[in-house]
């Protein structure tokens, strides 16, 4: 039940991922509709149930456009999971700051990268150019496209792929 379902809105953009429980829920309540099973049916006494893997609401949910959320992880695949000094690839990597916070760095797309432990130890606190270390890529806010936002989830439901291209 903890499976991940895709959400679509009336007009068909993906715009949420919730478990099968909240799925199953949405769908019994007439909320929203099945658009793919693939996962097999839920047997209660009186029916059986297809378990969603795409559901699609019935009513425009209106949102402010998607933007990827700033968290250490989306830093990470971000920067493909490279030290943006170095080079290094590596699931040990930390956020670096790139103008530290302590001179009034901000926690933004565009100061933040993925730096291996040494180079965020060599780098200290020193602002980038007092560090004499260079940049890789300069670090931008990655774009807000559906493909980009939901393709971590793809590799378990490559299904989704067809609801997410174009996004
Ligand atoms: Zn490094």
């Amino acid at each position: 039940m903890d499976a991940p379902v895709l959400v679509l809105n009336a007009n068909f953009e993906p715009i949420n991922v919730c478990n099968t429980r909240r799925a199953v829920g949405l769908i019994l309540s007439g909320k929203a509709d099945l658009v793919m099973n693939g996962r097999g049916y839920l047997k209660t006494i009186q029916q059986s149930i297809p378990i969603p893997s795409v559901i699609r609401l019935d009513q425009m949910v209106h949102r402010p456009r998607l933007r990827v959320k700033l968290t250490r992880r989306e830093v990470f695949r971000r920067d493909n999971y490279t030290c943006q000094y170095c080079g290094c690839h590596s699931t040990d990597l930390t956020v670096d700051h790139v103008e530290p916070k302590h001179l009034g760095g901000m926690h933004v797309w565009t100061n933040v990268v993925a730096a291996c432990p040494s180079c965020n130890h060599r780098k200290g606190g020193r602002p980038l150019q007092e560090s004499q270390m260079i940049l890789l890529h300069v670090p931008k806010e990655p774009p807000a496209n559906a493909g980009y936002i939901f393709a971590r989830h793809l590799d378990g439901n490559q299904e989704w792929e067809q609801f997410i291209q174009g996004w």
